[in-house]
């Protein structure tokens, strides 16, 4: 009889040493339910969305073909280096869609695995539907990321400060490999191990690297630039990961591990949202740093393979490492042009738009709205009232008329770049709140459908561009555990 479902998969972490998985079934749930289905994304994997129920994506049911297992992997969490690995996820298999792409089939919340370490394997409604969200809207502004198939609750309470539903989410990735699984090559598997793991990543993400004269070193560069294109694009969006960790930076540039992120409202570099962040590690302004060390991270587990002298290796990764500002600051300031409605090159436009930028700090002016009122040109946003921003706007004006392309163009360019809405943390907290306690996914749904377009600058977005009373109390995020 024919699988309507449409499985089609593949196990090829499993051609990895045994040091990198064990295999781990889901834990079966009592009463799973579906709350939230990505069609989208069901049909481009090949999945039938009429078929793939409540069982398959808590785990209760594994599809055929599947054979699941946990990943081990390390990280630096805050700077400290630890043994983690999937504490509370499996991984079913990697789909093969009808156009031939690989992506893993993820359960997040799926039970406890080798790697738990003492926690419970298992996630809540709350924390996997606002992961199903910021990856949803991210993909939506267009930066590479993981997505979300579906969230499922699973009748069971699990507890943290409070008694929560428990829920299943399913993540899917180009592939889940991380900074942190080459550090766990590198510390606790042998040379072979990493070599391994590095052709297999080659394989997966950078095939053209096969054939490199140094396949490894190809490796490295190539992470660095799709990282510092990523960084790049959270800047312009003012996104803040929350949880740089090794662990939750992937080989393939994809974002991953929607914790405690959460978009910047008024422009401060300084901002964080995370409780745990204290010391701001992790603020807006401090990610392009930090991806910068992260990858050096990155580049010290590659350094048996880089080279077969030491000394040889050595030098390769630091000049590899050293190339990530550059290239970092090439694409935000690509980046700002674009916001700028900017087409060509000109030496001022890094201090044209710093200049921007120190006003917007100055007058704690929204990032998002902002921009958006620079590309609708509204002359009653707050900020550009102010003395300060006329000479500013005097500067651009004529820096944007040297150009050849028209003003519609540059203004086309803009409307592109900048975002009319992003998921702001007061509408996803109300789309979660009323999700969660009230059980009314409808909130939820208008705001995702919102955000599938941020760049349409329609008239459904107009109530959302609103960005919170400036009194409300300091906005703070947990990690989803
Ligand atoms: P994260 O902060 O989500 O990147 O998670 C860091 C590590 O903790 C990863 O190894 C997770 O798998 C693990 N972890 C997080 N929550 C749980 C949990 N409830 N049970 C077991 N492991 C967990
Ligand atoms: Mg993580």
């Amino acid at each position: 009889m024919e699988k309507k479902t449409c499985w089609n998969l593949e196990n090829s972490y499993r051609s990895l040493p045994g040091v990198f998985f064990t295999s781990q079934n889901p834990e079966p749930v009592h009463a799973p339910e579906l709350i939230v289905l990505n069609e989208q994304v069901a049909e481009s994997l090949g999945l039938d969305v009429k078929e793939l129920g409540a069982g398959f994506l808590s785990g209760n049911v594994v599809p055929e073909g599947a054979a699941p297992l946990a990943q081990a992997y390390a990280g630096h969490q805050f700077g400290h280096f630890n043994m983690l690995g999937d504490g509370r996820a499996v991984l079913i298999g990697e789909q093969i869609t009808p156009g031939g792409e690989r992506y893993d089939i993820q359960l997040k919340g799926g039970g406890r695995t080798p790697y738990s370490r003492g926690g419970d394997g298992r996630a809540g409604l709350g924390p996997m539907l606002r992961e199903y969200m910021i990856s949803e809207a991210i993909y939506g502004l267009e930066i590479p990321t993981t997505r979300s198939l579906a969230v499922v609750t699973t009748g069971e309470s699990i507890y943290r400060e409070t008694k929560q539903q428990g829920a299943i989410m399913t993540r899917v990735a180009t592939s889940h490999i991380r900074v942190g699984t080459f550090q766990f090559a590198s510390r606790f598997g042998e040379v072979d191990d990493l070599r391994a793991l590095a052709d297999y990543a080659l394989r997966r993400h950078y095939p053209d690297g096969l054939d490199a004269p140094n396949p490894y070193l190809f490796l490295l560069q190539e992470v660095i630039k799709r990282q510092a294109a990523l960084i790049a694009k959270w800047q312009m969006v003012g996104f803040i990961h929350g949880v740089m960790n090794t662990d939750n930076m992937t080989i393939s540039g994809e974002t991953i591990d929607y914790g405690p992120c959460a978009f910047m409202d008024a422009y401060d570099p300084k901002t964080v949202f995370s409780s745990i962040d204290t010391g701001g590690r992790y603020a807006y302004g401090n990610q392009p740093a930090i991806a910068g060390w992260n990858l050096a991270r990155f580049a010290e587990s590659l350094l048996p393979i880089l080279h077969d002298e030491q000394e040889e290796s050595l030098k390769l990764a630091q000049e590899a490492v050293m190339e990530f500002p550059n290239l970092y600051e090439g694409h935000w300031i690509d980046g700002m042009r674009s916001k700028l409605g900017l087409f060509n090159d000109e030496e001022g436009d890094r201090a044209l738009a710093e200049e921007l930028l120190n006003l917007m700090e100055e007058n704690q002016s929204d990032f998002t709205n902002t921009f958006r009122s620079l590309t609708l040109d509204n002359a009653d946003y707050a900020l550009f009232k102010t003395p300060g921003f006329s000479a500013w706007k005097e500067k651009w004006e004529i820096r944007r008329n040297r150009q050849g392309e028209s003003m519609e163009a540059s203004q086309r360019l803009m409307q592109n770049s900048n975002p009319s809405v992003i998921p702001r943390n007061h509408r996803v907290e109300e789309a979660l709140q009323s999700a969660v306690d009230q059980e009314d996914p409808g909130m939820m749904e208008r705001l995702l459908a919102v955000l599938k377009n941020p760049y349409a600058y329609s008239s459904e977005q107009e109530e959302y561009y609103i960005h919170p009373n400036p009194s409300s109390r300091p906005y703070r995020t947990f990690c989803g555990t």
